[in-house]
């Protein structure tokens, strides 16, 4: 199920507890609770994740039920306001719960001005990842940061000239090498030379590659290690379903994952296993990238994100 038709089973599902004066008996709220979660399941979200979901619902509304369900017998117009109030709270519970699900503990990290802040990014090959780079160079450099990348994948052929190609674009300053093969030493050679000339933000690319491989997070580690960033970004590929809650896992072990942008929410995404896996990370999703051209990326704020799918 994509983004769009999740909102409207959502929406849908809610504004069955206002019939009947928004009275809601434990069979409504069953019935709720079923529609909600196998609308999550479809569009993706991790099972688990829903179970949690209903059962902190559940937990969290049941005894305002069970309270108005006593009362009920009273027909009168005082039991159709309270019913309503109880149809409210119910509603407002999931909005909560949905918004906790996409929102960590953990707070985004927070650039500062006149400091290096250095940006590592990671994450599978084909994510996205150099694309958003991009984006991510150009969002800073229009709000007035001194913007500058740092190419350290050499493993994909070409990859240093797709960032070459969008830094020049975005007139924006980069660092990288056709001949020295080592990451990590292109790596420290760039930021050292940035912070040295007052950088502010200093984004670091590094390899992809297609799996979760070894060699890959060992190599993200010494980069990591090399560079020590302020904030390491994870790019996730919002079309690849379940699959991204475990390769959220695996960096999230090697690398301390900071914040997670999620790519290619336009098109026909489902999303959820993409959104969900922020879970798994423990960190906040920070940017949502929605199209190919560099002004393509949102700021994500998890209570808006969920009003606007709700509608
Ligand atoms: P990398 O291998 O992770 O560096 O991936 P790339 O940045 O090369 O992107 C792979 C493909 O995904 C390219 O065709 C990009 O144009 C496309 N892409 C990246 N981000 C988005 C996005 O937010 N929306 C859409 N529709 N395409 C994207």
């Amino acid at each position: 199920m994509v983004l769009a038709e999740l909102g409207g089973k959502l929406r849908d599902s809610l504004r069955k507890l206002h019939t009947h004066s928004g009275h809601v008996t434990q069979s409504h709220l069953k019935d709720l609770l079923g529609d909600i979660s196998r609308a999550l399941i479809e569009s993706d979200v991790n099972v688990k994740l829903v179970m949690e979901l209903r059962n902190n619902v559940n937990d969290k509304v049941q005894t305002l039920i069970d309270e108005d369900e006593e009362k009920d017998s009273s027909k009168n117009s005082d039991a159709d306001r309270r019913a309503s109030q109880v149809s409210k709270h119910v509603q407002k519970v999931v909005v909560e719960e949905l918004v906790q699900l996409l929102q960590p503990q953990r707070k985004p990290y927070v650039m500062k001005r006149g400091k290096a802040n250095v940006v590592l990014f990671v994450g599978l090959q084909g994510a996205g990842k150099t694309t958003t780079i991009a984006k991510f160079a150009n969002y800073y450099q229009r709000r007035g940061w001194k913007t500058a990348m740092v190419c350290a994948d050499t493993f994909r052929a070409g990859a240093f000239d797709q960032l070459k190609q969008n830094a020049t674009k975005l007139r924006v300053p980069f660092y990288g090498s056709y001949t020295q093969a080592d990451p990590v030493a292109i790596a420290e050679e760039g930021v050292d030379q940035f912070c040295k000339e007052g950088y502010e933000v200093i984004i670091v690319d590094t390899s992809g590659r297609h799996r979760q491989e070894a060699g890959l997070l060992d190599e993200m580690a010494e980069i990591a290690d090399a560079v020590a960033p302020d904030n390491t970004v994870l790019v996730m590929d919002a079309t690849q379903g379940q699959a991204v809650f475990d390769q959220a896992s695996a960096f999230s072990n090697v690398v301390d994952v900071g914040s997670v942008i999620i790519t290619k929410l336009d098109g026909h995404a489902k999303g959820g296993g993409a959104l969900s896996a922020v879970a798994a990370t423990e960190s906040p999703i920070i940017f949502l990238g929605s199209g190919e051209h560099f002004d393509d990326l949102d700021p994500f704020n998890a209570q808006s994100f969920v009003s606007k799918l709700l509608g």
